[in-house]
């Protein structure tokens, strides 16, 4: 299929075209005649699948038939919510490009920076208004946005931002906005509770779901190193050094550890940044600005400040801790090998971390090469097989239980 097979107004085919799209992505196949049918969709995709475009091009083309030519005061026609300031950025990136020849106008309000230009643009007045839910909640109250000429709402990483503790305001959100709207849901996993969601705020919806998430790029070529914990540093050290790479996602589990990574790399010279919730939206933006030119050949993030990161051709991402959810792996590792473009992927193991990386194989599937050929393998006491302690449902040494069966739990839940 064709963009032009999509009857989109040339407008939007000519910015589309602009970017050098010629075919849409399953996704967006899928989803813009749906769209543009005026249903209600619940779309199953993850970041990277061109799912911002799928929702995006189909919204652009009804408000743009509906008012773009008007020269009326501009009403929020659409509404956008999103769980993180980098999603929310980049949604909005995207309005701008697939809308640049309408003259529609795009806003995108988040916390953590002062409210006081997203409220003059707002008293300016837009069509699309794209927000993290704190801070919309927040600028409602002050009477500052006003939803009843709204059309379209689009829930946006919805799993997400049930993980992340927004449902409640999420709920409040969809009471605020008028119940003759178009509604459009998604999210990179469908456990029962969005279904749930979905069934209460959606109006008798299409499913539409792409490449289900146990599946990874074949063009993202794989690999594992079986290093001790504390040997994690300088193995990353010494691969990036060595293998010379540049322009490196590396992930981590905690803030704290993202924080120790980047202050062992800058000790050997290595400009690393990190990016995660504590750090202020101006700091995480400006990172994430410098690691785009490549002035930063070291990114590391947390899997809740990475959810937002888009980035073209990425070439290496490293998991310097495994996951302990299987498909928070192959969200990561698809944050290389985008577009056609291949990449690498590169996972440390440490010994507490076995269980975890046996629940990722079965999910991928793949026969990972074990890179045996490094400084830093597992000492040989604790490395033989036979001796390896089995962590599955043990209690750790601090009391809590292993992750491995707080994995399971999870697992049990999931819907594919
Ligand atoms: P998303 O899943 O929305 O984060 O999009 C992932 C990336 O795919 C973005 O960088 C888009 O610019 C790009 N993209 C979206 N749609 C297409 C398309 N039809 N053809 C090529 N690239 C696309």
């Amino acid at each position: 299929m064709l963009f032009e097979d999509l009857s989109l107004s040339k407008s939007i085919q000519r910015a589309v075209f602009e970017e050098g799209y010629t075919n849409p992505t399953p996704i967006q196949e899928k989803s813009i005649p749906i769209i543009l049918a005026g249903k209600d969709l619940v779309g199953c995709a993850q970041t990277g699948t061109g799912k911002t475009a799928a929702f995006a091009i189909p919204i652009i083309h009804h408000l743009h038939r509906m008012v773009g030519s008007s020269k009326k005061t501009k009403q929020i026609r659409c509404l956008v919510v999103t769980p993180t300031r980098e999603l929310a950025v980049q949604i909005g990136e995207s309005f701008d490009t697939y809308g640049k020849y309408t003259n529609l106008r795009q806003l995108t309000v988040f916390g953590g920076v002062s409210q006081v230009p997203q409220v003059d643009q707002l008293k300016k007045g837009v069509d699309i208004l794209i927000a993290t839910p704190g801070r919309l909640l927040d600028l409602h109250k002050q009477g500052f946005v006003d939803f009843d000429h709204l059309h379209f709402l689009v829930l946006d990483e919805s799993d997400l931002m049930l993980d992340m503790g927004f449902i409640n305001d999420v709920r409040k959100i969809v009471k605020l906005v008028p119940t003759n709207r178009q509604t459009l849901l998604f999210s990179a996993t469908m456990p029962m509770a969005i279904r749930e969601l979905a069934d209460t705020f959606l109006n008798n919806p299409e499913y539409v779901s792409v490449t289900p998430v146990s599946s990874t790029a074949e063009i993202i070529k794989q690999q594992i190193y079986f290093v001790d914990k504390s040997d994690k540093r300088a193995l990353l050290y010494h691969l990036i050094r060595n293998e010379n790479l540049k322009n490196v996602l590396v992930f981590v589990r905690t803030k704290h550890g993202a924080d120790n990574v980047v202050k062992a790399l800058k000790k050997q010279g290595i400009n690393a940044e990190a990016i995660h919730g504590d750090k202020s939206q101006t700091a995480r933006q400006r990172v994430l600005d410098s690691f785009k030119n490549k002035e930063i050949s070291v990114l590391v993030a947390t899997d809740i400040a990475a959810r937002g990161i888009d980035i073209e051709s990425l070439p290496y991402v490293i998991n310097f801790d495994l996951p302990n959810i299987p498909e928070t792996y192959v969200h990561r590792i698809g944050r290389t090998g985008r577009a056609g473009n291949g990449g690498i992927s590169i996972s440390f193991c440490g010994k507490d971390e076995e269980p975890y990386w046996k629940d990722i194989q079965k999910l991928i599937k793949v026969d990972v090469k074990v890179t045996k050929d490094h400084p830093f393998p597992w000492k040989e006491t604790e490395a033989n097989p036979d001796a390896k302690p089995d962590l599955r449902n043990k209690k750790k040494s601090d009391g809590t239980k292993s992750r491995k069966s707080e994995a399971s739990k999870k697992n049990k839940k999931r819907w594919y």
